[in-house]
């Protein structure tokens, strides 16, 4: 659990948001994962403040008579000026009897704060000089939207306004709105999912957790490696149908070979040797919530010509490839040994973490920061552990898995050439590969490496599935040949070139836009003002639907599937699997950006209506 340094039910005081003045409040609750309090002032006043705004009553000197305010309402009434006037001031002209104005200044402050949500924002990089509340558009974008009648009757003045780049403002109905919205969408996106489970019942500490709680994180857990091996050894199968469900379970040596763990750990260390490598340039992620920028270095491309290299130069001396497709299910059994041995690691080293490395997703529950990742960035020196993990041994891994897939086909089926099946998913998944590689940089501002911890998700992920499922159809094909014609061989390169233009357009343009938002190339661009700073695309790519590049990796994901062809629904499985994680990844991410921008992105939600599939998601 993250320490909090005061109770619930503790009277402290409170500082007055844009102010530097403090007033006596009642701790109500503390929300472990935004890490603020809920307080509530003498008059009735709630609010959400930073453990940095609260001190304790001992650390005031009381003064002797009547001088000490216990309401902010009262002590406004008392000082003759502030520069720091809380939202909830009322103009000096209507100032009455020290008593009368004293109610009635608790009235009216009560009146316009409980329309008031003030939220603590993150400082974003370009965000601190812009004085506009949350959801202003641009002059040119608000005339052509129907004016919300929240925005009409919300008026700041100058220095609320300045509040608002720290504080986001939002009308309580609004946020009340938005919050029915959040829980309904939860409820689908775990629907669709037949990996996760809805936690039900009253509240608890867990409730609002993502991916169904500690009851989810706990399934998907024990259930995720339990399917991929029936996954595997189904395609294992001549017939893999359900009359021949569940295909037989191997004996244990056939499954763990402690010869092929230490080949694994052969190959992830090459890896690490790759990555401590100084070629490629350095560049700095994201801010951090203390405002640090880490420093990343970029040779994933590099270490995967290395990694050729040593695949090419291990096949010169004898090391046969097909090796890797022999021992396909220990090497899936050994690597998910690594990824669990790895995830216990971050989370004994996570248990001595400062409150400023956990990462912004977990949670303070052990079993679901297990699975989430407590600490953002875990790094032994410059070495980060999540990052090295993301993109180098399972993603090149899974290139080298397809490669020897390749040959075990033709091998096992006596043949002198790969068949144009195996071609194609081989160069299909090598070019998105690559692409990631090449790209290297984006990967700094996904949800992986901004949001959530390093822990069994992101270990399991990358160095377990994503080499031994991403790989599914080349393993399907050893052992179910299909012969594609030219024909259809065009038609599928078709829908891979177009599901790839989609992906790395979208992709490319808005890491263009993230870079340098005044980039010329991109000013015939439209976009949406945020009082974070940063701008939103509402035309190009992602004027198109909102997540335009999922809808290009799932025709990508489509295009790999169909040189299997239809015999049997196995090859489809990462087509399935994969729209159910970015379905729910789109609804995660949409939650974070409605709280991380407010009002703006109900109207790029208005402006732009499909998630994903224009017209139909
Ligand atoms: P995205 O690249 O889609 O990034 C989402 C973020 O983009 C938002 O949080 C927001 O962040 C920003 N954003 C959203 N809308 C706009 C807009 N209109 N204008 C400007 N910025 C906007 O997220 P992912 O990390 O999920 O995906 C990255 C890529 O990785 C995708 O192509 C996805 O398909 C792929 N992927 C592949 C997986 C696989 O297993 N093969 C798994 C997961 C993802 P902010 O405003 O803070 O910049």
């Amino acid at each position: 659990m993250p320490s909090r340094k005061f109770a619930d039910g503790e009277v402290v005081r409170g500082r007055w948001p844009g102010s530097s003045l403090y007033y006596e409040v009642e701790i109500l609750s503390h929300d472990s994962h935004s890490q603020l309090y809920t307080v509530k002032y003498k008059d009735g006043t709630e609010l959400e403040l930073k453990e940095n705004d609260i001190k304790p009553l001992t650390s005031f000197r009381q003064r002797k008579s009547g001088s000490t305010s216990s309401s902010p309402s009262r002590r406004r009434g008392s000082r003759s000026r502030s520069r720091s006037r809380s939202p909830g001031r009322p103009p000096r002209s209507s100032r009455r009897s020290a008593s009368a104005s004293h109610q009635a200044d608790i009235k009216e402050m009560r009146k316009e704060v409980l329309e008031v949500k003030l939220t603590p924002l993150v400082l974003k990089p370009f965000g601190n000089s812009i004085s506009r509340y949350n959801g202003e558009p641009e002059r040119t974008e608000r005339d052509g939207l129907p004016h919300r009648n929240t925005e009409e009757k919300f008026h700041l003045s100058e220095e609320s306004s300045y509040i608002s780049t720290q504080y986001s403002l939002r009308p309580r109905r609004e946020e009340i709105k938005l919050k029915d919205r959040d829980s309904k969408e939860e409820n689908v996106a775990t629907k669709g999912s037949t990996l996760l489970k809805t936690s039900e019942g009253p509240a608890t500490q867990t409730e609002g957790l993502e991916f169904g709680g500690v009851p989810g994180v706990f399934l998907i857990m024990l259930g995720l490696p339990a399917f991929l091996f029936l996954l595997l050894l189904m395609c294992q199968q001549k017939e893999p149908s359900l009359l021949n469900f569940p295909p037989p379970l191997p004996a244990l040596p056939d499954l763990w070979e402690t010869r092929v763990f230490g080949v694994y750990l052969l190959w992830f260390f090459l890896q690490a040797l790759f990555y401590l490598l100084p070629v490629g340039k350095v560049v700095e992620g994201v801010p951090l919530t203390d405002g640090r920028r880490l420093k990343y270095r970029l040779n994933g491309f590099y270490a995967f010509l290395l990694s050729a290299a040593a695949v090419g130069a291990a096949a010169y001396w004898g090391v046969e490839l097909l090796y890797v497709y022999r021992h396909f299910l220990q090497l899936a059994l050994a690597a998910l040994a690594f990824a669990a041995g790895l995830s216990a690691y971050l989370a004994v080293r996570a248990a001595g973490a400062p409150p400023a490395a956990l990462a912004p997703a977990s949670s303070g529950n052990a079993i679901y920061d297990f699975f989430i990742g407590r600490e953002l960035n875990p790094r032994i020196g410059t070495f980060d552990l999540k990052y090295f993990c993301e993109l180098r041994p399972g993603l090149i891994g899974w290139v080298v898995v397809n490669l020897a897939m390749l040959l075990a086909e033709m091998k096992i089926q006596n043949r002198a050439t790969p068949s144009l099946a195996m071609i194609l998913v081989n160069s299909f998944q090598l070019l998105y590969v690559l692409d990631a590689l090449w790209n290297e940089e984006a990967l700094l501002t996904t949800m992986d490496i901004t949001h959530d911890g390093f822990g069994f998700m992101l270990a399991f992920g990358d160095l377990v599935w994503v080499p031994f499922i991403y790989s599914f159809q080349a393993f399907y094909l050893v052992s179910h040949p299909n012969e594609v014609s030219w024909p259809m061989a065009s038609l599928i390169i078709a829908l891979k070139l177009c599901g790839y233009v989609i992906f790395r357009c979208a992709n490319s343009q808005k890491n263009a836009f993230r870079k340098n938002p005044s980039d010329p190339k991109l000013a015939h661009l439209k976009t949406i003002h945020t009082s974070t700073g940063k701008n939103l695309l509402v035309s190009g790519w992602w004027g198109f639907v909102r997540h335009p590049n999922y809808l290009g990796d799932l025709i990508m994901a489509l295009a790999w599937s169909l040189p299997c062809g239809f015999k049997h629904v196995l090859p489809y499985f990462y087509v399935i699997y994969f729209a159910v994680l970015l379905v729910h990844r789109e609804a995660r991410d949409e939650r974070h950006c409605r709280r991380k921008y407010g009002l703006a992105w109900e109207q790029y939600r208005q402006r732009v209506p499909y998630r994903i599939v224009p017209f139909v998601y």
